[in-house]
């Protein structure tokens, strides 16, 4: 390890003292010293990484810095395609600091406890919006106002508002109300109703005041506000005031500003004028990670095999609360066939008939095998176990090879529903089929046969 390793080393058991564990975690954990030389050159992951990290955490990062090294280098944060080559060497000399973090809280906010940056998994898909998230939190009202987060339901958008609400509340004294756009609009309304029967004078300035002494609003699920045009003028004229006066603003939705439908331009315009982000459906790695993360903050008593995060990660593909929903279904099953390690088998079975709606694909498989087990005299059971007999071997790899001709799902996928097979075996069963297909003509016709039943 070279002397610059070792600073950057020094440096961040410092920082990682100073700090909380998230902001820890998000903005330091992939930045790494590139160089030294008149200027220590750090390379940060995201450009949101670089504007926050200079913006709230310059001072913070110079002088621990300066005091490992005992020279005032001048900190330039760097994205990785903007590198440029220098280097020193330095001596070391350390100095520990003390950490301390207020802790205030506020009255009703309706926030959940539950919801955390701590807890809230990152990957390559919600990167960019758990980081704009956290900039939000440790400097609300400075530079991302208002933010918008937006993408598919279950994607973690409430999470992350909630865990913004969170973070304020622990290390300000400031006052935070999270709300949902179907509570704003009913809350409205009813008092509009009210009003009209002529006696609610109070409710209202009620209303007003709460929405007006608030530093921070966090408004989740939007696009609701687009099928009530009186609360979107409401809604405009508590946005302006909180916006003017500098409070922040984190909205979400389920699409972009500009797509939401039946929403006032002037709205949009609002909208626009702040960061928009966006979240994305979580990738292999990401589900699986936020699966094992789930799993050792559930304390269960069975373990789960390696199989079943695989299988349950390749089948609930379209957004995280289907994913953990899943987990949820084999442990709750396992509770009633209890054994001691969850195995494929037991996962397959617990999650039978859900997975065709959690995946949202047009998987036909379950059609197929039983198309096929019927063609030819078997079971579905028989296609799906090790027998190796020709009887059953041979049907199996013709719904195999049909699952693979017909449907969008991947190897991977297709041998969790033949009972937990290798991807390698499903090829092989396609690769055997297609050889036969082409000497063999009757076989070429039961295929056309089978295919005409599954239609
Ligand atoms: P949305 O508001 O986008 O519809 P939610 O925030 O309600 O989605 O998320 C759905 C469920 O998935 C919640 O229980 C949430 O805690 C969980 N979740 C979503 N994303 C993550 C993540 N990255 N890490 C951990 N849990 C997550
Ligand atoms: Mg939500």
């Amino acid at each position: 390890m070279d002397n610059k390793d070792l600073i950057w080393e020094k440096f961040l058991s410092i920082i990682k003292k100073r700090i909380n564990s998230v902001g820890y975690d998000t903005w330091f954990s992939e930045a790494y010293l590139y160089s030294l030389s008149d200027e220590a050159v750090i390379v940060v992951p995201t450009i949101t990484h670089k504007k926050h990290l200079e913006e709230k955490y310059m001072d913070i990062i110079e002088d621990i810095f300066n005091s490992i090294t005992g020279t005032n280098f001048i900190i330039k944060l760097v994205l990785e395609n903007e590198i440029e080559k220098k280097e020193i060497k330095l001596n070391d000399d350390l100095i520990d600091e003390e950490v301390g973090v207020p802790l205030v809280s506020y009255k009703k906010t309706n926030l959940n406890p539950d919801y955390t940056f701590e807890n809230f998994v990152v990957g390559e898909s919600n990167r960019f919006a758990q980081a704009t998230a956290l900039a939000v939190a440790e400097s609300p009202g400075k530079m991302y106002n208002p933010l918008f987060i937006y993408g598919n339901s279950g994607l973690g958008k409430t999470h992350l508002m909630h865990a913004i609400g969170n973070y304020i509340i622990k290390t300000t004294n400031k006052r935070v109300l999270y709300t949902n756009t179907d509570d704003f609009v009913t809350e409205f309304l009813g008092l509009n109703r009210s009003f009209n029967k002529g006696n609610n004078l109070e409710k209202v300035a009620a209303f007003k005041d709460k929405y007006n002494n608030i530093d921070v609003l966090i408004i989740d699920d939007i696009q609701y506000l687009g099928n009530a045009p009186k609360s979107q003028e409401e809604f405009f004229h508590t946005f302006n005031k909180l916006f003017d006066n500098k409070k922040q603003i984190i909205i979400s939705s389920d699409n972009s500003p500009d797509d939401l439908k039946n929403l006032e331009d002037r709205l949009k315009t609002r909208f626009n004028c702040g960061l928009k982000v966006n979240i994305f459906p979580p990738d292999n790695e990401l589900r699986k990670k936020i699966l094992k993360n789930k799993i050792a903050n559930m304390n269960f008593e069975s373990s789960i095999s390696e199989d079943v995060i695989d299988y349950i990660a390749n089948t609930c593909q379209s957004d995280v609360r289907n994913l953990t929903g899943a987990l949820t279904r084999v442990c709750a099953y396992n509770t009633v066939f209890y054994q001691d390690v969850i195995t494929l088998d037991l996962a397959i079975e617990a999650l039978k008939g859900t997975i065709h709606n959690a995946t949202n694909t047009t998987n036909d498989i379950v059609k197929i095998q039983r198309v096929v087990a019927n063609y030819y005299n078997v079971t579905v059971e028989d296609l799906k176990s090790k027998r190796r007999v020709s009887t059953i071997a041979f049907p199996r790899h013709i719904a195999i090879y049909l699952s693979r001709l017909l449907t969008d799902e991947s190897l991977i996928r297709i041998g969790m529903e033949f009972g937990g097979r290798d991807h390698t075996t499903v090829m092989s069963s396609i690769k055997k089929i297609d050889k036969d297909i082409k000497s063999n003509k009757q076989l070429a016709e039961i295929i056309e046969e089978i295919k005409k039943k599954l239609e």
